[in-house]
């Protein structure tokens, strides 16, 4: 992997670390070390600017499906561009704005009917937030202005979203700006925030959420959370038959439940949306990432007929949800998303994602021998392996040896491209990756874990 940096390579490199301010990055760290540059892309391959390709091994952030440069996706975007590119859903509408709407409802869970369109995981997310709380106030019950969430939660960076995530780093800071929240245990096995022992437990976890229904469900808006997996928390994957749970207790309740399905949906889990494995029907679900197949940035709020017709009435009687965004329903994303939809269809794709399911399921099990590796968890090629400094008491490593960024600045050097949650090695390929290419991914990763947790 090692070449030569090219002059190209050296001054966009001077020019990023000059002008570039990234996402979730101790930017001096980026001003001491020259970025990684991607020029191309194909298939599961990032290329840089001097050549090199390395395996896309998280899909560039949990968004790509089928692949860079796919030819299905790439015409789509090219025959809507010779038509339009954007034209406003503000009052106006536009064809594949439409089309995907049509087909999205088609795949979604029954009872989802209506398609709400913003361009990221977070606008999804605060307008579901929104939608559940106009929703409540228009039936006469204003009051009803609380959110339950996960421990743990992550579900994007805008306020209302912070506001129910709840990873403490991530978070915190911003407590003063955010509206309170009621919190619940992530069931997270592994490191079970209530110190038991899951064999025997019966989902002690959900006690604390029967008992705030029980108490104020009259005040709740709705329940939100990440089906099956909570992700960017670090993978953390929910015992079978949690959320199935959880909707019986919202129902009983007559508390909504939203689905945050931005990291989940679109086969990552082994079936189009996460929620369908415990047959759970959400009242509002939220998509974004792998929507366009990691091409454009479009995002979809989905939501039941029963909340849509809460908004109806007159324009006068101001039902109407004052929200939107500049770019909602683009017409260029919406013509990738269609794309990227049809071609689970024709490649057959969560066929494959079972293959991939079972050559990972058995590759694991290495992993799982490596004397550091603590806990690996996943949910159809949603994976997590968590590094430990001991595997007996499951201590963490010290924080500033990082020892989940070793690990991928070492992949790298395999050709993988890999981005850690703290110490929690990350894995999310494109569903398009083959099983060599599985192979070639799996391989560069336990030796890339082996060298950084043998050395002293
Ligand atoms: C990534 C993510 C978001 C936020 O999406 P953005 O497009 O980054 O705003 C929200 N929820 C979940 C579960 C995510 O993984």
């Amino acid at each position: 992997m090692a070449s030569e940096k090219s002059g190209t390579t050296s001054n966009l490199a001077r020019a990023a670390q000059k002008y570039l301010w990234y996402p979730f990055t101790q930017m001096s760290e980026v001003e001491q070390t020259p970025p990684l540059i991607i020029e191309r892309g194909e298939g599961v391959y990032l290329i840089d600017t001097d050549g090199n390709r390395y395996i896309d091994g998280v899909s560039s952030l949990w968004t790509n499906v089928h692949g860079h440069r796919h030819p299905r996706l790439d015409q789509a975007i090219r025959d809507q561009v010779d038509r339009i590119a954007h034209s406003t859903l503000l009052g106006l509408s536009n064809v594949p704005a439409i089309r995907l709407a049509e087909k999205l409802i088609s795949i979604a869970p029954e009872g989802l009917t209506r398609v709400f369109y913003s361009d990221s995981g977070s606008t999804a997310v605060e307008i579901a937030l929104k939608m559940a709380y106009q929703y409540h106030a228009q039936a006469g019950q204003p009051e009803r202005s609380t959110f339950i969430a996960l421990e743990n939660a992550y579900h994007g960076d805008t306020l209302g979203s912070v506001s129910v995530g709840g990873i403490d780093l991530f978070h915190a800071k911003f407590r003063p700006l955010l509206f309170p929240v009621e919190r619940i245990p992530s069931p997270h096995c592994y490191r079970c925030p209530l110190g038991r022992d899951p064999s025997t437990c019966n989902m002690a976890c959900l006690a604390p959420l029967e008992r705030i229904l029980e108490e104020k469900a009259e005040k709740i808006a709705g329940v939100v959370m990440e089906p099956l997996v909570q992700g960017a928390a670090g993978m953390l994957v929910h015992p079978r038959g949690y959320l199935k749970r959880v909707r019986e207790l919202t129902e009983k309740h007559g508390v909504l439940l939203i689905l945050d399905e931005v990291a989940t949906g679109f086969g990552k889990t082994g079936t189009m949306f996460a929620c369908e494995q415990e047959d759970v029907r959400p009242d509002l679900m939220a998509l974004a990432k792998g929507l366009s197949g990691g091409y454009l940035p479009i995002a979809a709020t989905l939501a039941t007929e029963e909340i849509y017709s809460g908004f109806l009435g007159r324009y006068e009687d101001f039902r109407t949800f004052f929200h939107g965004h500049t770019f909602t329903g683009n017409p260029l994303a919406a013509a990738v998303a269609i794309a990227t939809l049809e071609v689970f269809g024709e490649e057959h794709v969560l066929e494959h994602v079972k293959e991939l399911d079972r050559r990972m399921e058995e590759r694991l099990h290495e992993f799982a021998e490596l004397p550091h590796v603590g806990n690996i968890r996943r949910r159809g090629i949603m994976t997590g392996i968590e590094l430990v400094a001991d595997r007996e008491s499951k201590e963490p490593y010290p924080v500033e040896m990082r020892v989940g960024h070793q690990v991928i600045m070492e992949a790298r050097r395999h050709g993988v491209i890999i981005r850690p949650l703290g110490d929690v090695v990350v894995l999310m390929p494109p569903l398009a990756i083959s099983l060599d290419e599985l192979d070639t991914l799996l391989d560069a990763v336990y030796e890339s874990i082996v060298t950084v947790t043998q050395k002293k």
